[in-house]
């Protein structure tokens, strides 16, 4: 038989276009073809294809290809993404609007992939999920955020269980990552100024799927040395900093986008960071010779602003003196008197008391608004009903879209097998219509589900256990303990998200001899894993994550608590796929959405909330487990939490517990499977990243 001729050139060049759009990073078959490589360097980059490549030589390359079932896994990839890339989707039509005007996305942090480590936590998730689903319904799409070149932190736990925060610089050349240039090849460049000085603000630029990322920053050799480091870290530094990073974000983002000659047809600020660049836009309008309340209208008319914090103290507010410090040049540029530009920031404009709130810019120059959830769009018009003098709070314009995740990223390859075989190829399209995925789910075998459960548990036990030995022998301790800790026939809880106190983390040890007496059952065992990230300046966080090393660490918990450290996508999507049980307890109605327990769902894991955030949506009394009723507390918080807490363990110890161990003839936990389908059915089509950007679509970016 005639062999195809083998074009090395050719056939390198789909591994470059496959390592370089990050579509790779929810396609199964594309990262396996990378780890076939060299699983070692995969291992040890985060996952990285650039970083495999990398270590590769041409001639291994070469040889690795011309073997016959590399080259065509090669091939079977790159055309899935040429396919990818040219999908119709159902809902392409009603975006033609936007095919040569798109939609420019501005978010602090965007989290696509662990190898990209520029987020911190459910913020940059959402935005990365948001930046996949725009790509795959086919919104013309492009995002701007900051390249963190140490990211956020890497942590460490101390022998006294006390978190340490690492700063790691990124390798750019094992990034996805590439320098925006100009014909001639040189830097774009855009200048934005910051007290006394210009800074010169470059891009990288990160290809995901039909989504375009760009990544500013401002480590130039023409920068003085005190602005080259601005953009080094996630939320570092002060309020200085801060603000510096947000002009950066806004102003810079902005601008950048005209000097690549973009003409969005809508700003969508994802949180208040960003919230400058509405003022850059201003500036615009006024240099055509507007007048400024025409001009202020021209802006509003392309903004549309997501509002996520529950707490008035949690936004971005800046002094009048540090707003001078910083912005008194643009200000000029404005045409305005420093008193004149605070009252785009201020509740009250007359008050002159009052802080610069980035929030309040952004209501301000938008047309349109959302919170991330029913309950958090409610407690959003009554923290704002001020800047809306004559209106109530149920009339104040901020509307709400639940967030959600982007399914395919957090789906583990056996869940994605199990779903293929059950329901077909094409099971994924299904999602789109509730209706087909309901018939989808009720194929799925409840002995494969089951199956797929223990291998699930049994991939994170092993994963736990590796993390274990590497902690264990850099701290100096004996591993020998680690093989006998957690069990694959236990009940699995897992509890990762941000150590931010308002989650309350240790909420399960508020009574240690009953959290003491459900962990130690020797009959129905139960396991908890912990793990998340406290900010660097949050000792209280620190404290409940050293809380809760010490109970890892007590023998009446040992083999049966742990806390993974190094919380991260990767860790992440491990944890959202083994754990049977997702717990999320935060203080009512703090969690604006919370989107972690989304992320269990198709896993076949089942959630058990707080009735807070998407939970209170999704919750239908069969398809999980509620703590506590959905209503507003009226109790200071100490009793509040120890309510909570009472009903915490009323749910696991008499609904959770008994279901789980409630096993038939054949062995299978018949009720709980017929839980995770009711799971499946009901929340698997609406709480995903492709419904939400949709809504975005018709419900803020389409212009009515
Ligand atoms: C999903 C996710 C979050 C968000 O979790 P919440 O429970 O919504 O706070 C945070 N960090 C990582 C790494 C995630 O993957």
């Amino acid at each position: 038989m005639a062999q195809r001729a083998f074009h090395f050139v050719k056939e390198r060049k789909k591994v470059y276009e496959l390592a370089h759009n990050l579509r790779w990073s929810f396609d199964c078959p594309t990262q396996q073809f990378f780890a076939k490589l060299s699983p070692r360097v995969w291992d040890r980059s985060d996952h990285n294809p650039i970083a495999v490549l990398n270590e590769i030589s041409e001639e291994e390359l070469r040889s690795r290809l011309m073997n016959g079932e590399v080259l065509s896994e090669l091939n079977e990839c790159y055309d899935s993404l040429q396919q990818y890339l040219k999908r119709v989707h159902s809902s392409s039509q009603s975006l033609s609007h936007f095919e040569k005007h798109p939609v420019a996305y501005f978010s602090a942090e965007i989290g696509i992939h662990e190898s990209l480590p520029i987020y911190s936590g459910g913020l940059g998730i959402l935005s990365g999920d948001h930046t996949k689903s725009a790509s795959d319904i086919g919104l013309n799409f492009v995002g701007v955020t900051l390249f963190y070149r140490q990211g956020y932190f890497v942590q460490r736990v101390n022998s006294e269980g006390w978190q340490m925060e690492e700063y790691v610089q990124q390798d750019q050349h094992n990034l996805p990552i590439a320098p925006v240039t100009d014909e001639g090849g040189n830097l774009v460049k855009v200048q934005v100024q910051i007290g006394r000085s210009l800074v010169s603000v470059a891009a990288y630029k990160v290809t995901v799927g039909r989504s375009v990322l760009y990544l500013l920053e401002t480590d130039l050799p023409e920068n003085e040395m005190h602005y080259r480091d601005l953009t080094a870290r996630v939320y570092g530094g002060d309020s200085t900093t801060r603000i510096s990073q947000e002009i950066i974000l806004g102003i810079g983002g902005a601008k950048f986008l005209k000097e690549l000659e973009y003409q969005p047809a809508v700003y969508h600020m994802n949180e208040g960071h960003s919230a400058f660049l509405t003022l850059e836009l201003l500036h615009e309008q006024l240099m055509l010779g507007k007048p400024l309340t025409r001009s202020i209208d021209e802006v509003k008319k392309k903004c549309v602003f997501t509002t996520h914090t529950p707490v008035a103290a949690g936004h971005d507010r800046f002094t009048q003196d540090l707003i001078n410090f910083s912005l008194s040049g643009f200000v000029t540029s404005l045409g305005l008197t420093l008193d004149e530009f605070m009252k785009f920031g201020r509740v009250n404009p007359s008050d002159k008391e009052e802080t610069f709130c980035m929030t309040v810019l952004a209501l301000k120059m938008s047309r349109g608004a959302n919170a991330v959830s029913e309950l958090n769009g409610k407690v959003s018009r009554q923290m704002w009903t001020g800047l809306y003098p004559g209106k109530k709070a149920e009339q104040v314009p901020i509307g709400h879209i639940t967030n959600g995740i982007h399914s395919l990223s957090w789906l583990a390859m056996e869940a994605r097998a199990v779903y293929v075989k059950s329901i077909g190829p094409k099971w994924h399209d299904k999602l789109d219509r509730p209706a087909d995925w309901k018939t989808a789910v009720a194929k799925v075998p409840d002995e494969e589900l089951w199956a797929l459960r223990y291998a699930l548990r049994r991939r994170l036990i092993e994963f736990v256990r590796e993390k274990m030995r590497l902690q264990l022998t850099r701290l100096g301790n004996s591993s020998d303990w680690v093989e006998k800790t957690l069990s694959a026939d236990a009940l699995t809880i897992g509890f990762s998200r941000r150590f931010a106190t308002y989650k309350r983390a240790p909420l399960f040890f508020t009574d240690m001899e009953r959290a003491g007496r459900l962990l130690g059952d020797p009959q129905r065992p139960v396991q908890i894993i912990f793990s998340g990230k406290a900010h660097p300046r949050d000792d209280a966080g620190k404290a409940f994550i050293q809380q809760v090393v010490r109970l890892s660490r007590d023998p009446r918990f040992m083999g049966r608590v742990v806390f993974l450290e190094g919380y991260n996508m990767a860790v992440a999507r491990q944890l959202v796929a083994g754990c049977d049980l997702w717990l999320n307890n935060p203080r009512r109605p703090l969690e604006a959405s919370g989107t972690s327990g989304q992320k269990v769902i198709m896993n076949g894991g089942l959630n058990c909330s707080v009735m807070d955030g998407w939970w209170r949506e999704a919750f239908n009394g069969k398809n999980g487990f509620s703590i506590g009723e959905d209503k507003d507390s009226q109790l200071p918080v100490d009793q509040q939490d120890a309510l909570d807490a009472e009903n915490l363990y009323d749910v696991i110890e008499n609904k959770v517990i008994p279901l789980y161990y409630d096993r038939d003839a054949s062995g299978l936990p018949a009720k709980w499977i017929k839980m995770i389908k009711e799971s499946l059915r009901t929340m698997a089509p609406v709480y995903n990243t492709d419904r939400m950007v949709r809504e975005y679509v018709s419900k803020y970016y389409l212009q009515k």
